[in-house]
């Protein structure tokens, strides 16, 4: 199975996306094809051994649609040069168009008269005619073009609509002239059209802005590099650096590609990333992200990570993907919009006739009919989701919230409950050991010394707590033999031919210690929301590590933020209750899930959901991702290295509980605006239908509309980025 995505030039109305997804659907082995209207792109999904790219491309030609293929096929491709000459086109042709308009438009209602015949008719009609044919027949050639696509699919669309509707008002005047009525319609369809044309224009306009996100991603990467060899510097360009290469990076300098610093120290904004602000401080050792830049001092790295494995192009493949991805609510959309028109024809046909019943006269029967067909044209349809999930996820990206996909939209607007992992999530996740306290004949340093010597063998944070106070002491360390790892509860080895665990208090009750010589110390070390960890030798306590880890900056006002919303907050943690509530209490958090195993963490995000709530749940991507997925909004607290494999919905590129709160609002906020916009598109036409049927709309306050609907909704997903920016 391979996916890919391509340009498709010649698109331009939902029901073009409609006609090549089938088109692509049709080709054996296809799985999947999406089309993004704003985008012009296709991602399909399919199988290398029933179907070539050449067959993909030869199914969207045979659907009347053609294929931009660049040089050298960027990982993601990107078609924002091809939007911008298709802005530029739409921008001429309106342009023309408005100006033969407006003197036929003039001359045409007002009744002009050059006092001057030519053939039997006043030479001002001859004068609109002209200004209608070349507007109706050759501007708006694109919507006949696509009208006989259509007709050829047996899938009427919008062209199908604004075709018939300006050819019928030039047809009949044409046939009036012959018949020798007075009364034409010339300027009516050329009016249709100019508007339409305008309208086209300010959508694709407002649609590249809707799409900048990731082409402004794109340009954040360097575009050279120092390398250091053999001792001597030489700038390369960036695509020559390779994984393992020394690089130099000076103040003031973009950091090209990931990796870790290996010489001096320096503060670098990371915002473009994380979309934190502060600068973080880096030393030997620390890893450092491309695109992100060096303030103040010159480093040298190593590069770890070139190419498309770098923490920018995975963010721009993410953005991407979600872009092109189609949300639930989409598809619900594109069905609409196939069986809308065959509707609208319908009545259209219905309008006309009905009028020539009960008036006899051909023209008003006609005029309401077009009216009927240039109001519901559906054109908006197909831009009501992309250009809000567009702007979304580019303004989360340049937040350092990623989007996955459209779905994660729609789940993320009503959450009942956010659970918090403690761990690393609303703690820094790097303890530092406060207490040692010997219980019997060991002195503290023994005490840590064989804490230690077990714990070195641990991945786990507090382990590394304890080996990192042991470091500082300078002790060494001794040799652990059937070394166990027992999750949730702690670890087991035996050391000089002696059990020795280290663990939870509860781990301890397990294996039947004796607690209650440290009970009172160990209430009250948990009661200042410290972790105890218990040393037993032989099963017999023979001393206390006390380990706190710092709570993060903002999550106390993450969670009085989601308070505010009425979104309650929980804490979920494997540590001891006491400590989790002593920490919880300094949060504001009410709730407080302890001593959690972690296989059991899904399960409790189950339990909240069978008592009816909707449930976010925020941890770190590895170790929480069955909790995540089982939640049904799962935000993961990215880990710096490798985002694309975060398991979750949403991503948060920097570990920062704030930011969660912003992406439950970004995702509220784009919701509503694709709701809004359906509803602009759709139901406002719809309702507008009528009104057209009855007589009461003439055609060009129909286009006006029509023009003006489309343009509405891709501002209104723009207006995305102004209130999202005030959160
Ligand atoms: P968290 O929810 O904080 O990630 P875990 O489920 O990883 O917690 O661990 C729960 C508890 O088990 C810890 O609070 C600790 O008491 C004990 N524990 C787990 N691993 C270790 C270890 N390597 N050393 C000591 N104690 C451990
Ligand atoms: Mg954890």
């Amino acid at each position: 199975m391979k996916t890919t995505t391509f340009n498709i030039t010649g698109m331009h109305c939902a029901s073009c996306v409609v006609m090549n997804e089938k088109s692509l659907k049709k080709v054996p082995g296809v799985t999947e094809a999406s089309v993004n209207l704003p985008l012009k792109q296709a991602t399909v999904t399919y199988d290398e051994a029933q179907a070539t790219e050449r067959d993909l491309h030869q199914a969207i030609k045979s659907a009347g649609y053609g294929v931009a293929l660049s040089e050298n096929q960027p990982e993601h491709a990107d078609s924002s040069h091809l939007r911008q000459m298709e802005v530029a086109i739409a921008k001429s042709r309106s342009l023309v168009a408005i100006i033969l308009a407006v003197p036929a438009a003039v001359v045409g209602m007002s009744g002009w008269s050059f006092g001057q015949e030519l053939y039997g008719f006043e030479l001002s009609m001859w004068l609109v005619a002209v200004l209608s044919l070349v507007i109706i027949l050759y501007l708006g050639r694109q919507f006949h073009l696509g009208l006989l696509k259509e007709v050829r699919h047996l899938s009427p669309g919008m062209d199908t609509l604004i075709s018939l509707g300006t050819l019928s008002a030039l047809g009949y005047s044409v046939w009036a002239m012959t018949a020798g009525e007075n009364d034409f319609y010339f300027e009516t369809g050329a009016i249709i059209t100019a508007l339409i044309l305008l309208g086209k224009f300010f959508e694709a306009r407002s649609t590249g802005q809707a799409s900048a996100a990731i082409a402004k991603l794109l340009e954040l990467g360097a575009k050279t590099a120092h390398l250091i060899e053999n001792g001597e510097e030489r700038e390369v360009d960036i695509g020559a650096v390779k994984a393992g290469d020394v690089l130099l990076v000076k103040p003031g300098e973009k950091i090209p590609v990931d990796g870790r610093v290996v010489k001096g120290a320096s503060s670098l904004d990371e915002s473009m990333l994380t979309g934190e602000s502060l600068p973080v401080d880096k030393k030997i050792g620390d890893d450092v992200f491309g695109a992100t830049i060096n303030i103040n001092g010159a480093i040298e790295m190593k590069a770890t990570k070139v190419g498309a494995n770098t923490v920018l192009a995975q963010i721009v493949k993410l953005v991407s993907d979600a872009q092109t991805k189609k949300a639930p609510i989409q598809k619900l959309a594109d069905k609409i919009s196939g069986i809308f028109v065959p509707i609208v024809l319908v009545i259209a046909a219905g309008t006309a006739i009905a009028w020539y019943l009960a008036s006899g006269d051909v023209s008003t029967a006609l005029i309401n009919a077009v009216a009927v067909m240039v109001i519901a044209c559906p054109c908006a349809l197909g831009l009501a989701t992309p250009t809000a999930i567009m702007v979304g996820t580019g303004l989360g990206a340049e937040r350092g919230i990623l989007i996955k996909n459209g779905e994660a939209l729609e789940k993320g607007k009503k959450i009942d409950i956010m659970i918090f992992d403690k761990t690393g999530t609303l703690t820094v996740g790097k303890p530092t050991v406060t207490n040692i306290a010997p219980i019997g004949s060991m002195d503290e340093t023994a005490v840590l010394q064989l804490a230690a010597s077990l714990e070195k063998l641990s991945e786990h944070p507090l382990a590394q707590a304890v080996v990192k106070a042991a470091k500082e002491k300078n002790l060494s360390l001794s040799e652990v033999y059937e070394f166990q790892n027992l999750a949730g509860k702690g670890v087991k080895g035996i050391i000089d031919s002696v059990v020795i665990t280290i663990g939870s208090p509860r781990l301890m009750k397990e294996l039947g210690a004796a607690t209650q010589a440290a009970e009172a110390m160990i209430q009250d070390l948990e009661a200042q929301a410290k972790t105890v960890v218990i040393l037993a030798r032989d099963n017999k306590i023979i001393g206390l590590i006390a380990i706190a880890d710092t709570i993060k900056p903002d999550a106390k006002e993450a969670v009085a933020a989601l308070n505010k919303q009425g979104i309650a907050s929980a804490m979920i943690t494997g540590d001891n209750r006491r400590t989790g509530e002593a920490i919880a209490k300094e949060l504001g958090i009410s709730q407080v899930l302890a001593e959690v195993l972690p296989q059991d963490k899904a399960n409790e995000v189950k339990k909240l959901q069978s008592q009816g709530q909707k449930v976010a749940f925020i941890g770190d991507g590895i170790n929480d991702a069955p909790a995540l997925v089982q939640a049904d909004l799962g935000i993961a607290m990215g880990t710096g290295t490798d985002i694309a494999m975060e398991a979750g919905n949403i991503v948060l590129v920097a570990g920062s509980p704030h930011k969660a709160v912003e992406a439950l609002y970004l995702s509220r906020l784009t919701f509503k605006t694709i709701k809004q916009n359906l509803f602009w598109a759709f139901a406002y036409n719809a309702a507008a239908i009528p009104l057209a049927a009855l007589g009461l709309l003439s055609p060009i306050i129909a286009a006006g509309a029509m023009a003006f609907s489309s343009t509405s909704v891709v501002l209104n997903s723009l207006r995305i980025k102004k209130r999202g920016a005030r959160f």
